[in-house]
């Protein structure tokens, strides 16, 4: 039996830091994958996947150019799910293999198969071809993420009733899509099949969706997938899902509602990949989604030696939390020193358009009963906007009345993701509205909007205190 200092189950974002973090101290760690390739979720199924698809889209529909072309304009006329399919295949190859050259170079060693505790310090492997291994260690860090939620009311056919995961194997793009779910995934899907023409539905059970952001950013954001022609069909469960024949489905709503579309997307909730585990074995228990609990500092799980990262512990659930939690964990599972995981961090959505966000939203600080102001600016008042077509996009900050630091920062449009980190780097150093005031941004640029944002709050806030 192979005995490692430290062993880590799965190799999604959370797995994959962590076990390269403890190779780096000079440990020998081992890392068990059950899927075809390590990777996780996020290189198969979930990040990478969906935002090549949206690059796609983007790309092939000539999207970026229709604020100049007309709302006609396209790149190419008949999109196919193979168009679709082809970048992101080649994509997901260059990560697979950057990651296990990674694995490589840090000697982390890895095992193809499915993990399960037979006790506290033992888990058995079940190779391709039905072998068992056994491997001890004296931690162990639980990476194995999520799986969608897959509720019994739901007829899953794999083709036309489908989950995130089917989603990326369509065989060809449907005329009209349903999406059951407004959350980051349905949202996201939501955008981009709208890109592609597709007729979309969003259906919410709840009567708003994302409430975690700003909302002001949401109206904006609301405003424009309507203005697109989306069907946003908020505040009515879901009663029943039929399927009347191929390309042919039916969701009933309370209240009798009914929708058709040629497929659904069913993107409401995952649950944790704990199940194959046998936690009992190890002492471990899960919450009703199949998560586990961490003391949130340290990521220790109530078993010291094991430690847990990633989706399967629950919010915030993403790709780049999970890295940096992974890091964590195996610094405190190996008693190395180790930083606190930030207060803020930012949030990316990859809708078209994108929207991210750091900090609190206006509704928080409200909340708080912390005096505050607001600057706004739309991307069509910066040259960089004129210059690339834009006629939407807006960067909302918030800062504090009385110490002029920056509270939140949130973005909708072209370029979100990536100009967020202004925001982030402003607002995690404590800086103040002076730093936009005072600093010269390059020009034409979209991070303009920061100073102009800046500069409309300034108008309204009392002057500097000696
Ligand atoms: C459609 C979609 C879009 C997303 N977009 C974004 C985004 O834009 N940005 C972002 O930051 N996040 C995004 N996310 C979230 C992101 O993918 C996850 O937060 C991230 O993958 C979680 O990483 P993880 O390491 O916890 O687990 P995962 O990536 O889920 O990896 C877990 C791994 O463990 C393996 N495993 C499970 N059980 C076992 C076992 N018993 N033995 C061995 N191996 C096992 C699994 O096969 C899997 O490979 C998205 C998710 C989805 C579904």
């Amino acid at each position: 039996m192979d005995k490692y200092d430290l062993i880590v189950i799965g190799s999604g974002p959370a797995g994959r830091r962590a076990a390269i973090q403890a190779a780096k101290f000079g440990r020998n760690v081992l890392v068990v994958e059950k899927g075809g390739r390590v990777g996780g979720v996020s290189v198969h199924t979930g990040t990478i996947p969906s935002k090549t698809l949206r690059e796609t889209v983007l790309n092939l529909t000539g999207w970026r150019e229709r604020g100049f072309y007309g709302r006609s304009y396209r790149v190419k006329d008949d999109i196919t799910a193979s168009d679709l399919r082809a970048r992101m295949h080649i994509t997901l190859d260059h990560e697979v293999e950057v990651l296990e050259h990674q694995f490589a170079r840090n000697k982390v060693d890895t095992m193809r198969g499915q993990a399960r505790f037979t006790d506290p310090h033992t888990i058995e492997v079940e190779g391709e071809i039905g072998e068992v291994l056994k491997f001890t260690a004296d931690k162990f860090i639980v990476a194995v993420g999520t799986k969608p939620f897959r509720p019994d009311y739901v007829p899953f056919d794999g083709e036309y009733v489908l989950d995130s995961d089917d989603i990326l194997d369509l065989a060809d793009l449907p005329r009209s899509i349903a999406i059951i779910g407004a959350g980051v995934i349905g949202v996201e899907y939501a955008s981009i099949f709208s890109a592609l023409d597709v007729h979309v539905t969003l259906i919410e059970p709840r009567d708003t969706m994302l409430d975690f952001l700003d909302k002001e950013l949401i109206a904006d954001f609301t405003h424009q997938l309507r203005d697109r022609g989306m069907a946003l069909r908020f505040g009515a469960k879901v009663e029943k899902i039929e399927k009347h024949g191929p390309g042919s489905c039916e969701i009933t709503l309370e209240g009798g509602r009914s929708i058709r579309s040629n497929v659904i997307l069913f993107a409401a909730g995952r649950m944790g990949a704990t199940p194959s585990l046998n936690l009992e074995a190890c002492g471990l228990e899960v919450d009703h989604r199949g998560r586990l609990k961490v003391e949130p500092m340290t990521f220790q799980t109530d078993v010291p030696h094991i430690f847990a990262a990633g989706d399967v512990i629950g919010f915030p659930s993403l790709a780049s939390t999970s890295m940096e939690q992974g890091r964590i964990a195996a610094c405190h599972a190996l008693g190395e020193t180790a930083y606190d995981p930030p207060e803020y961090f930012p949030y990316g959505i990859y809708a078209v358009p994108e929207i991210s966000t750091i900090g609190m939203t206006e509704e928080e600080i409200k909340e708080r009963g912390i005096p505050y102001e607001c600057g706004v600016a739309r991307f069509r008042e910066t040259s960089r906007g004129h210059i690339m077509g834009l006629d939407s996009g807006m960067l909302k900050m918030i800062f504090s009345l009385k110490t002029r630091r920056l509270l939140g920062c949130h973005i909708v449009g072209e370029g979100a993701t990536e100009l967020v980190h202004i925001g982030q780097a402003v607002l995690n150093l404590r800086g103040t509205l002076e730093y936009f005031v005072e600093n010269t941004f390059n020009y034409p640029t979209l991070a303009e909007a920061y100073k102009i944002a800046a500069l409309d709050a300034w108008n309204r806030m009392p002057p500097l205190e000696e």
